[in-house]
């Protein structure tokens, strides 16, 4: 069994194994991108005819809405599992470079967003306590997890 830290870095210093990690993600992010393709044209596939029209929901067969249930369903797990991968940068996407994992939010994050997130926070701790911060639906929760 893994043991996670609450929050832990996840560095690589040599260049060769960087290089190793970043060809391992693209190959991952491919296969993720190729699947999607696959699946949304599955999709296209259910939702329209063989003339091209528009089959909505109410249309479909009983064994045509499961279908389409399902492919959406692991549609929106394969998303779910590549966004909490270490593949990408939850933030910004990217996927080159070392990571951070936030338990809070179970995902990962790049040095440099994590930085701009923690200063962010900070700026927003300030602006909190000079009473000049007006986001009710920041409860700080986010950034803090990252402190
Ligand atoms: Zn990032």
């Amino acid at each position: 069994m893994i043991h996670m830290k609450d929050r832990q870095y996840i560095r690589i210093r040599g260049p060769k194994l960087q290089r190793v990690r970043l060809n391992l993600r693209s190959i991952l992010s491919l296969v993720y991108k190729s699947e999607s393709e696959r699946i949304h044209e599955e999709l296209e596939n259910l939702r329209f005819n063989k003339k091209w029209e528009r089959v909505t929901i109410d249309k479909m067969t009983e064994s045509q809405v499961k279908r389409y249930r399902e492919i959406q369903a692991y549609q929106n797990d394969l998303r779910e599992r590549l966004r909490i991968s270490i593949v990408l940068c939850d933030r910004c996407g990217t996927i080159d470079g070392d990571r951070y994992y936030n338990k809070t939010f179970r995902s990962w994050f790049c040095p440099k967003c994590v930085d701009e997130i923690r200063r962010e926070h900070l700026k927003m701790m300030e602006k909190r306590k000079a009473g000049t911060y007006s986001c009710p639906d920041d409860n700080g929760e986010f950034g803090q997890s990252f402190m």
